[in-house]
């Protein structure tokens, strides 16, 4: 494996006609040495109109403002002069300089679709004989068909109108119109536009065609385009436009930590931009939207912000110009990035969930919120709660109560630790085992998109409702079913942050956490053996805390983190006084466990404005 990627291209000069990809040309068959042979002479123009000037290079700043950026990139995967920089304040790669909108132009309807030959992409497909232009269109339609089934799985009611932004043939929106949507694309390929009329569909040059006709669409698609756009913010403007009340925006772009990361893939020309999850995030927020579903493939969907959430102007990711400068340089040992989680259940299912829990009319939490005071236990599913069994036991005899996540209910049935609160969250059908058998005395606080099968043995008068998502269609399913109000409890997808959280919101001050360990001591003892339910499979990584390396997975550095959130912003709301995780655990490597005097404070935040 070549592990110096950003020279990878550099070092062949690809306009030279012996060289032909990865294999001597005598390998290929007639057609394709034709395509290869084409391919070098395209490259071989394109760089020479650069050098003569008919494509004309532009400066360009950052779409934060910044002039600046680190180089990371001279030439592209074809051995096309091509740079591209870093922002170090936002850490959005881009090309600078770049050809102009006229030369882009010029080159999409030329070149580009030459030398990019690559199938598994619609950016890229052949139009040499009339095979091809089947054979792509029939992986458009497929590619229409999964997102169809994606957007309807994210709870939308079903899209009437869509415009696809580069629509290219216009398979992705074939799906769509069967369905019956009015379908709108927009393309600037000539050729891909006039196959695209042929199948009848209404293909426009630019979106300001769109714009002038009035159109508004519930669903506009963005596929392999974000990463193509000269003018970024005054095109994600015209999409602005485009969108209907309630729309969705579905973006996808080749991520610099997806599955393609191999950096001499990822460049090209015509590639503008190189985007991570978070400097997408950074621009679309900055735009006016927000995601309900963003990994970092990229495959993402957007809304329009609402309320407070508009005028929150959102922060420069400046923590992933590192990560990023890591990813693309290959680094093994590097600083871990807090990806973000994605929840195994489709907003549908979870909308479904909650609307089936609300008709048990169970009472919202905040009857029972801040009824109390002192300390509480909240046992967690590492096995560390093995060996602090005893300590649990003896703090619990004390008068202490415990709460436990759902799946640690058994257990602490099991040991005598009550529980006097379980809360619950997961839509599983593992967590069914957790409450096979109901403690009589335990009050169960019940997230709205747990499992409904949980909710039916649940005793009278002992359990209490409470959301996790702080969403106006959440809110919405809870008037309609009655309530006048819907407590939200922040735990960024985890039971034991929530746990923590809940604890917090019935006035429980002092903390004494179990079984959050994060680390192992072994590749096979992850979890408690009292533990009920399979858990999901985790791939073990050396994690180094002050050169000293522990054995744990992305999700649990992640969850600790999480964690060291909670406590942190419950300390600064004055919710929490103490806190104190027992056991082999993670979050002790990464926190003193003491927190910092208001002087101590100020004397940080000075340096950091220094620096
Ligand atoms: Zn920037």
């Amino acid at each position: 494996m070549d592990n110096t990627p950003l020279q990878n291209d550099q070092k062949r000069d690809t306009s030279d006609p012996t060289y032909a990809g990865s294999g001597p040309l005598a390998m290929l068959t007639n057609y394709e040495q034709t395509r290869e042979m084409a391919t070098l002479s395209q490259i071989g123009i394109v760089k020479r109109k650069i050098r003569k000037g008919i494509y004309v290079l532009e400066p360009t700043p950052c779409f934060c403002g910044d002039e600046g950026g680190m180089e990371i990139l001279t030439s592209e995967r074809y051995g096309l002069p091509h740079r591209m920089v870093i922002c170090e304040q936002c850490a959005l790669i881009r090309a600078n300089p770049r050809m102009d909108a006229k030369s882009t132009k010029a080159f999409y309807n030329t070149e580009y679709r030459l030398i990019n030959k690559n199938l598994a992409s619609r950016e890229a497909p052949l139009r040499d004989r009339w095979d091809d232009i089947a054979l792509y269109w029939v992986l458009e339609v497929r590619s229409g068909e999964s997102l169809l089934k994606a957007y309807l799985e994210q709870g939308h009611p079903f899209p009437k109108t869509v415009i696809d932004f580069g629509c290219h043939f216009g398979g992705t929106m074939e799906p769509f119109r069967e369905a019956g949507s009015q379908c709108y694309g927009v393309e600037y390929d000539q050729k891909a536009k006039e196959v695209a009329e042929g199948k009848e569909f209404d293909v426009s040059n630019t979106l300001d065609d769109l714009i002038n006709r009035g159109v508004k669409a519930d669903l506009i698609i963005m596929q392999d385009i974000i990463e193509h756009l000269t003018d970024l913010r005054g095109d994600l403007q015209k999409i602005n436009m485009l969108l209907a009340e309630g729309g969705v925006i579905h973006v996808w772009t080749p991520g610099l930590f997806g599955p393609t990361r191999q950096v001499s893939n990822l460049f090209q020309l015509a590639h503008n931009f190189q985007f991570c999850g978070h400097t997408l995030d950074y621009v679309m927020n900055s735009m006016g939207f927000e995601p309900f579903f963003l990994d970092e493939v990229i495959s993402s969907f957007w809304r329009r912000k609402e309320g407070r959430e508009l005028a929150m102007v959102p922060l420069k990711p400046t923590e992933w110009v590192e990560y990023s400068l890591d990813q693309l340089s290959n680094k093994m040992q590097r600083k871990l990035p807090l990806f973000k989680s994605i929840c195994k259940f489709t907003r549908r299912e979870r909308y479904d969930y909650i609307k089936e829990n609300c008709k048990n009319h169970i009472p919202d939490l905040q009857e029972i919120t801040e009824k109390y005071h002192g300390s509480l236990i909240v046992v967690g599913g590492g096995p560390s709660v093995d060996t602090e069994l005893p300590t649990m036991q003896k703090l619990h005899a004390e008068g202490m109560p415990v709460i436990a996540i759902s799946r640690m209910y058994p257990f602490c049935i099991k040991n005598g630790l009550g529980p006097d609160f379980v809360a619950s969250m997961d839509s599983s059908v593992e967590q069914e085992e957790g409450f096979k058998n109901i403690n009589p005395d335990t009050i169960h606080l019940m997230c709205s998109v747990t499992r409904p099968s949980l909710f039916k043995n649940l005793p009278k008068g002992k359990a209490y409702l409470w959301d996790n998502m702080d969403e106006e269609h959440v809110r919405k399913i809870r008037r309609e079913a009655g309530y006048t109000v819907a407590t939200v409890v922040a735990g960024g997808g985890s039971i034991a942050v929530s746990a923590l959280s809940l604890g917090m919101n019935l006035g429980f001050s002092d903390f004494h956490v179990f079984g959050v360990d994060c680390l192992f001591s072994s590749k096979d003892y992850s979890h408690s053996k009292g533990i009920a339910g399979e858990s999901v499979d985790n791939i073990i990584e050396d994690v180094t805390i002050d050169g000293i390396i522990y054995l744990s997975t992305a999700p649990f550095v992640m969850f600790a983190k999480h964690m060291l959130d909670m406590v942190w912003a419950g300390y600064t709301a004055g919710l929490l006084r103490q806190i104190k995780f027992y056991g082999e655990c993670l979050i002790n490597k990464m926190w003193s466990g003491k927190f910092l005097t208001p002087e101590e404070m100020e004397i940080i935040e000075k340096e950091e404005n220094h620096g």
